[in-house]
């Protein structure tokens, strides 16, 4: 079933360079509600089963390391097309490719530094969602 709502995390590099606020922003000015938001460290366990999918990647240790080196911002997105869209303003997942003005290319340093999430199907956007807020928590 397609939504207009897809789900991101500010990851723990932006957060802690002080760019969540601008992030924000931008998601803002960009035509986005935020209909859930919380700020949370992640453990080894939450992180590891949130990036699941990934489980038998290289990278994934070096993933759940990095996710769980600092507080995030979680939050769930509200817009129309919002994944598809969400997506392009985020840009590449290597910040080198990020095409420029998009959130990666403004704020991310590395493929693992790459400062936001954002969920790559309306399918992963309501399991992310329900991953991070239960029914009480978005609105
Ligand atoms: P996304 O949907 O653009 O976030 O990219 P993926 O779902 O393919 O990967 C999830 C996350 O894993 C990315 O955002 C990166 O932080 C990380 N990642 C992906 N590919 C690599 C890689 O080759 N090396 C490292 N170190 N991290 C990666």
């Amino acid at each position: 079933m397609a939504t207009n709502r897809t789900f991101t995390m500010i990851k723990p590099d932006a957060t802690a360079a002080g760019n969540a606020g601008k992030i924000l922003d931008i998601i803002l000015e960009n035509g986005y509600k935020v209909v859930a938001l919380k700020y949370i460290h992640l453990s080894t366990a939450q992180a590891g089963a949130f990036y699941e999918i990934h489980k038998e990647r290289p990278f994934y240790n070096d993933l759940v390391s990095f996710m769980t080196s600092g507080p995030i911002y979680a939050a769930i997105l509200e817009k129309e097309n919002a994944v598809a869209d969400f997506r392009t303003l985020i840009g590449a997942t290597n910040p080198a490719e990020a095409a420029p003005g998009t959130i990666r290319n403004l704020f991310a340093k590395s493929i693992d530094a790459n400062a936001v999430h954002g969920s790559d199907s309306d399918e992963n956007a309501m399991i992310e969602g329900a991953f991070f807020f239960n029914r009480f928590e978005r609105f």
